[in-house]
């Protein structure tokens, strides 16, 4: 079948742009890995932010968006997303996502650094029901063709000013436009709460190509994760804290006082780092103990698993690799510099986020640019018909797994939440002096330790412990393909 656009993954964005360009008659070639269960839309439990009370604003949603932030949102950005939150709201509602209501309508919850009740959430698995809905309205369309593998290279014009299309499963496909939706790269660490597909393989390609990628060393560490050896790590939603339970050390003392006004809902990095200052923290759930099993199912259940028992009052909690703020160069609707190609969701950098992200602001990003990357598509369909049948195969082969776990560890070593000089520059000593050092992940992983080694100051998602001050001027980190660092005022 001749295709009108790739679109590489299945989560929320590739999603939802895959349906809006099928209803407006488009052909869809949807590229993924695992299925979709594995991804991290599907994973994520707390919900979607928008303000929809009359008791809130768009003007304060962008306040507590720009306020995670840290001084590098784009304000124009950010007021676009936070515009546009309710009408999508709406139209996932419409779509059949069955958020929580109760008597008195929408059941809305609070998550941190959220001055109010504006998290829609369908219990703990609100990414579960939206990726079943959209999964529901796309699974037997005709338009669609769905294609589980993993990308093996990106396919330019032979003069190299255009993307024509992708390379998976051996073969080469083509498409006017190509998009990457291809989720954030928690998952190169060498554990992470993201499903496994998530090293940031289609970030790599891009860059490879010559689109730009920016503000790669924010990364954000989710404060409560439970790990074991024997179970991946369980998330503890934000919204349990943001309905009473709360965190506490090995002498059972409230800690979060100490470190931020707005205590156990402060933002995730000054959590996470007061967690690593305190021993043995826990998350004391004793407000919720009669309302845990329904509110939060999916947890309680998987506690279960875990040995815990109804009675059990303190989960022991660690902060992990969450969410990468940092992706693509991209427009709200998912055009990047380099032709043909766009990317969408949290691969992608809009200046949304900024230097951290306000809980339950990605899966509001990642499907608004799914929905206007279609509309851009639709508008200039067809325009871009690639006949010339020679190309350039810019490729990535899959990597070992001795390479994944060196990466992995690497990563950990460097890239934690709290990181140094001396640690950041013997991971690119490393890096530089390994046999695969010119593989497109290789290189991507480069990028991320020089953004992180030149960006001296902390910030949001960026904290060192060398620099532990944040400069007056907010600037981005870009790179290009050329490997240059830029620190630049907007991307
Ligand atoms: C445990 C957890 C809980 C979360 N909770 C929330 C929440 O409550 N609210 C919120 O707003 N955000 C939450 N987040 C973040 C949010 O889920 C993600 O930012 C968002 O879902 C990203 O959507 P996406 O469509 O960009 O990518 P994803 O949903 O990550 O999908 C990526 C897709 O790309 C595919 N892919 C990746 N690499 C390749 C490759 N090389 N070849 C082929 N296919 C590939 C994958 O198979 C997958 O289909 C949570 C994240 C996690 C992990």
């Amino acid at each position: 079948m001749s295709v009108d656009v790739i679109i590489v993954g299945a989560g929320i964005a590739g999603l939802m742009c895959a349906y809006d360009c099928v209803r407006a008659g488009q052909a869809v070639l949807i590229v993924y890995q695992g299925d979709l269960e594995h991804t991290s839309s599907f994973y994520a439990q707390g919900g979607i932010a928008a303000a929809w009370l009359d008791s809130d604003s768009t003007a304060q949603h962008m306040t507590d968006t720009m306020m995670a932030g840290d001084g590098l949102c784009d304000p124009r950005v950010v007021q676009d997303f936070c515009d546009h939150a309710p009408a999508f709201i709406q139209r996932l509602i419409d779509l059949g996502v069955p958020f929580d209501q109760d008597a008195g309508g929408y059941r809305l919850t609070k998550e941190g650094a959220h001055e109010h009740s504006r998290i829609f959430h369908v219990k703990d698995h609100t990414g579960t029901s939206i990726i079943q809905t959209l999964g529901h309205h796309l699974k037997d369309h005709p338009l669609v063709q769905w294609e589980n593998h993993a990308l093996q290279g990106v396919l330019q014009s032979s003069d190299q000013s255009r993307v024509i299309g992708v390379r998976f499963n051996d073969q080469n496909y083509l498409a006017p436009n190509t998009v990457l939706a291809t989720g954030g790269f928690s998952n190169i660490f060498s554990r992470s709460t993201n499903p496994r597909p998530n090293i940031g393989e289609g970030i790599a390609l891009a860059y490879a190509v010559g689109a730009p990628v920016g503000d790669l060393e924010f990364i954000q560490f989710h404060p409560t994760v439970f790990c074991t050896d024997s179970h991946p790590p369980l998330l503890i939603s934000e919204a349990l804290r943001g309905e009473g339970a709360f965190l506490v050390n090995k002498n059972n003392e409230r800690f979060m006082k100490k470190y931020h006004e707005l205590e156990d809902l402060a933002p995730r990095d000054v959590v996470s780092r007061a967690m690593i200052q305190e021993s043995g923290p826990k998350l004391n759930i004793v407000p919720l103990m009669t309302s845990i099993q329904y509110r939060f199912p999916t947890i309680y259940h998987a506690l279960q698993a875990r040995g815990f028992s109804q009675h059990d009052i303190e989960i022991p909690v660690q902060p992990l690799v969450h969410y990468t703020l940092g992706g693509i160069v991209a427009k709200p609707n998912g055009q990047t510099e380099k032709p043909g190609l766009f990317a969408i969701g949290e691969c992608s950098l809009t200046g949304f986020h900024g230097a951290n992200r306000l809980a339950s602001n990605s899966l509001l990003e990642a499907g608004i640019m799914g929905q206007r990357c279609a509309s851009f598509l639709i508008q200039h369909a067809k325009s871009h018909h690639h006949n010339d049948t020679s190309h350039h195969l810019t490729s990535m082969d899959p990597l070992a797994s001795e390479d994944l776990i060196f990466l992995g560890h690497l990563t950990n070593q460097a890239l934690g939440v709290i990181r140094s000089s001396n640690e950041l520059t013997s991971a690119i000593d490393s890096l530089g002096g390994h046999p695969q050092k010119d593989h497109p992940m290789f290189l991507f992983l480069m990028a991320i330790l020089h953004s992180a080694l030149h960006r001296k100051e902390s910030r949001g998602g960026h904290y060192r412990s060398d620099f532990p001050d944040t400069h007056a001027n907010a600037r981005h980190s870009l790179v290009a393909h050329s490997h240059e660092l830029l620190h630049v005022d907007a991307i």
